[in-house]
């Protein structure tokens, strides 16, 4: 028997049964319902030899030391500064919308009067969420704000979420803000970097304790049951600790309504041409189906004449037909999460961690940072295993 029994094998799960396999000599089930470890971060060669990410273009960044210095024990890093263009009016300028988007796009005098409306508002090298931009009582920041809008935000976020802007939490928009300042980078944190041999090596390195027995292609329901406040492991009570990172309504048959995500269809393609386009993702606001295109050699340079493009096609999500990639976070289903969370409450060997089983926008510093907290709480609880 085992002590500990995990379900997901992205980061949350990943590195949880590292933790408890490692530091406390647990022995750890991790049942994965996909045929391979990693979650979304999952990467592989394709036929050309280009790395790919399969569930969408990951980049790593973080702020956080303890998640810096965690990971880099599974793994040698490649420095890489991701960048962002998007194509707006038959031209191509850097995302986040900043001060050298602002001069591609406008006259010089315009650009210049634009410019010194921002910075005489906002400290320079600051960031300033699009919703809040929008609410200025400046003539010439509104302007700037309605024009941002509708270029960037408006016709991106309906495709991506099929709801507006104002409709969705503002913290979704606000990962992408106006930037005051000249730094074309797409994110700023103090740590950026690729794992130099890809994710799913971390992931490998991460599960290689002999404490971990690894279930691939196997579902929650498969083998487990949850049943009142109890928790059936192959029809027996299973009194361990559980750690589910999986769709939360999944694990109560779905008893208060299913719990919405956003989907996206990832079509690849591979081109008979050494390069494709400037930049590592180039998003496409107003035009066509898909919201961005990745270029994957421009994340994991290589040698070759062909070159391999994401085009991301985001879509309703549909259960057991497409991958939960996003949580829609409106009121309503946040409600909702709520009545699932506390149903977790009620079984006190049950934790939900991750993405998916708390409903949360996380980046992947943020779980791995969330997953070696939740370690911590549990060692200190002593939780009997
Ligand atoms: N967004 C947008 N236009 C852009 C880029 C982002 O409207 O050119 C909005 C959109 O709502 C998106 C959100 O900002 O879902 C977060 O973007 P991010 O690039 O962080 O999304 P992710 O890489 O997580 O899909």
């Amino acid at each position: 028997m085992f002590d500990i029994i995990i379900i997901g094998a992205g980061f949350a799960g990943s590195v949880l049964a590292e933790r408890f396999a490692t530091q406390q000599n647990k022995s750890v089930l991790l049942i994965e319902r996909r045929q391979h470890i990693g979650g979304n971060c999952y990467d592989e060669r394709d036929e050309n030899g280009i790395l790919i990410h399969k569930y969408g273009p990951h980049l790593f960044h973080t702020d956080d030391e303890n998640v810096w210095k965690y990971l880099s024990k599974f793994t040698d890093w490649d420095v890489y500064h991701h960048h962002v263009q998007a194509m707006i009016d038959g031209q191509i300028v850097p995302i986040p919308f900043n001060l050298n988007t602002l001069h591609k796009l406008f006259p010089p005098p315009l650009a210049d009067k634009l410019e010194a409306a921002l910075l005489n508002r906002y400290d320079y090298n600051t960031k300033v969420p699009i919703l809040k931009l929008k609410q200025s009582t400046d003539n010439d920041l509104r302007y700037l704000a309605d024009y941002v809008y509708e270029k960037i935000f408006l016709h991106y976020t309906e495709k991506q979420w099929n709801l507006s802007p104002e409709n969705i939490e503002g913290a979704v928009t606000a990962r992408v803000p106006i930037f005051v300042g000249r730094d074309n980078r797409y994110f700023n944190d103090r740590f950026q970097a690729v794992p130099s041999k890809g994710y799913t090596e971390i992931f490998k390195k991460l599960l290689s304790n002999k404490n971990i027995k690894l279930m691939l292609n196997t579902k929650f329901s498969d083998v487990m049951r949850v049943d009142g406040d109890k928790i059936y492991f192959l029809d027996q009570v299973f009194n361990g600790l559980v750690i589910y990172t999986g769709q939360l309504d999944d694990l109560f048959n779905e008893k208060f309504g299913s719990l919405p995500y956003r989907s996206v269809d990832m079509k690849f393609e591979t081109l008979n041409v050494e390069n494709y386009q400037q930049a590592a993702t180039v998003n496409y606001p107003n035009n066509y189906d898909f919201t961005r295109i990745t270029e994957f050699k421009k994340i994991h340079p290589i040698n070759s004449p062909k070159t391999t493009i994401l085009k991301e096609y985001p879509q309703d999500y549909q259960r057991g037909h497409n991958t939960p990639y996003y949580p829609i976070f409106t009121e309503e289903n946040k409600n909702r999460y709520d009545q699932y969370a506390a149903e977790v409450a009620k079984i006190k060997n049950l934790i939900a961690v991750g993405r998916l089983a708390e409903y949360r926008y996380y980046d992947m510093d943020d779980i791995v940072k969330r997953a070696l907290e939740v370690f911590e709480e549990i060692s200190k609880q002593n939780f009997n295993v």
